[in-house]
């Protein structure tokens, strides 16, 4: 069986999601694994120990298991873990040496872990895969004035030199790395992120608001983590502005309230007069999040920025039409006007427009959220499998039948 090492160092697919760095990455780091086990990869994820008290191995499944490896304080914020890098990559080396386990593969998620990764495929003389997810080029080009962290774009152009494939979500994303990178086109494969569509399924919006005893007449719904990029700014400028629907509540699910960010926007629902009408919930369980997408009747998702955007794709699966920013990621996986609509981003104006129009139109939007969970039936993880494990097998290394 052909042996895998994902390296994530930090995106732990067991972390809580939605709180600080946690969302996304970590979801698309388990349930790609996870697709990949089932199809006959033994899978190995590295990620960096985030809790006291943590096993060094957990398995997820027969074929998939998480290893922690202890690389500087637990609590480090992302900001800083490149200064941990170093001892993560020393970690894993022990790991290996200890275990006498040899990996025909390694696919390595963000940049900290593509750092990781070129550095363990020289030695182990095995193929290095990298998916980004996110890019410094691209994302302080949506939020001008933003700085990241200083080594990243450098660190980034090293990896894609040094990298057999660079996988990325979108063709956009591909057309970027390209300018922005200069990384050649024969590297690049695209490859869409998927969605769990047995956790994420249509069911009773009657029943899933009893449960989350919601009692307003409209409810729109925001999840992800609590990050200027994700805009939730703009989404909480666009309600005063909902004229004919008056009795609509906003549900915040992600953040924490130990975060500058949670503070600051629940600050700032207290100065636009939306304290009532706008619930911060912190984050919850991914398990639990088809009931909140079945409660609501429209999923807001105003990103400056997403590579793929996992929370559309989700509310799409349960049948609850999107109202999200015209940004790459979001074309991909929305059609305007089919599963919802796709607004300029920034726009509380234009975000106010099409919410009137679907809270306000019952048929319209229970069309919508038919032809949502239509077209997000052909994005299962499975897919997204098949499509690395065809990178995979460009660099002869294919999973036993
Ligand atoms: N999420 C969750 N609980 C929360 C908030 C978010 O499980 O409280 C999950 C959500 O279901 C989605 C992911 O976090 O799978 C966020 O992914 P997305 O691609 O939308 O955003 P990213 O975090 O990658 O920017």
């Amino acid at each position: 069986m052909k042996r895998i090492a994902f390296i994530s160092v930090h995106g732990c697919p067991m972390a809580l999601l939605g709180a600080r760095s946690a969302g996304g990455m970590n979801v698309y780091v388990r349930a790609l694994a996870q697709a990949l086990g089932r199809m006959g990869f033994a899978m190995d994820i590295f990620t960096r120990c985030h809790g006291s008290g943590e096993p060094l191995i957990n398995p997820l499944d027969e074929h998939t298991r998480v290893i922690h490896i202890e690389a500087g304080p637990q609590d480090a914020p992302k900001e800083d873990l490149f200064g941990y890098i170093p001892a993560f990559l020393h970690g894993v080396q022990a790991f290996v040496q200890g275990s006498g386990l040899r990996y025909d593969l390694l696919h390595s998620h963000y940049w900290l872990s593509g750092w990781v990764g070129q550095t363990l495929a020289q030695e182990w003389r095995a193929p290095h895969v990298t998916t980004f997810h996110t890019l410094a080029e691209i994302k302080t080009r949506a939020r001008v004035g933003e700085a990241e962290a200083t080594p990243r774009s450098a660190t980034e152009r090293q990896v894609i030199a040094t990298s057999d494939r660079v996988i990325v979500s979108t063709a956009h994303e591909g057309v970027a790395l390209q300018q922005l990178y200069g990384a050649p086109a024969g590297k690049m494969r695209v490859v869409p992120g998927g969605v769990d569509l047995d956790l994420f399924h249509p069911g009773s919006q009657r029943a899933a608001r009893d449960q989350l005893g919601l009692n307003r007449h409209h409810t729109i719904l925001y999840v992800g983590r609590l990050d200027p990029i994700k805009g939730l700014e703009v989404l909480m400028h666009t309600l005063p502005q909902l004229e004919t629907c008056k009795d609509v509540q906003l549900l915040v699910v992600g953040g924490s309230q130990e975060d500058a960010e949670y503070q600051r926007l629940k600050q700032l629902s207290s100065q636009l007069g939306l304290a009532e009408r706008i619930e911060f919930l912190g984050s919850q369980q991914h398990e639990s999040l088809p009931s909140y997408y079945q409660a609501a009747d429209v999923c807001v998702v105003p990103s400056y920025y997403e590579s793929f955007g996992l929370v559309a794709l989700e509310a799409m699966a349960c049948g609850t039409p999107v109202v999200a920013s015209r940004v790459p990621g979001l074309q991909t996986i929305m059609r305007d006007n089919r599963s919802g609509y796709l607004v300029p981003w920034h726009c509380p104006d234009a975000f106010a427009d099409r919410l009137e129009v679907l809270l306000s139109n019952d048929a319209l939007r229970h069309s919508m959220g038919q032809q949502a969970r239509k077209m997000a039936e052909a994005m299962g993880w499975d897919i997204t499998a098949q499509g690395v494990a065809q990178v995979y097998a460009e660099m002869g290394v294919e999973a036993q039948e």
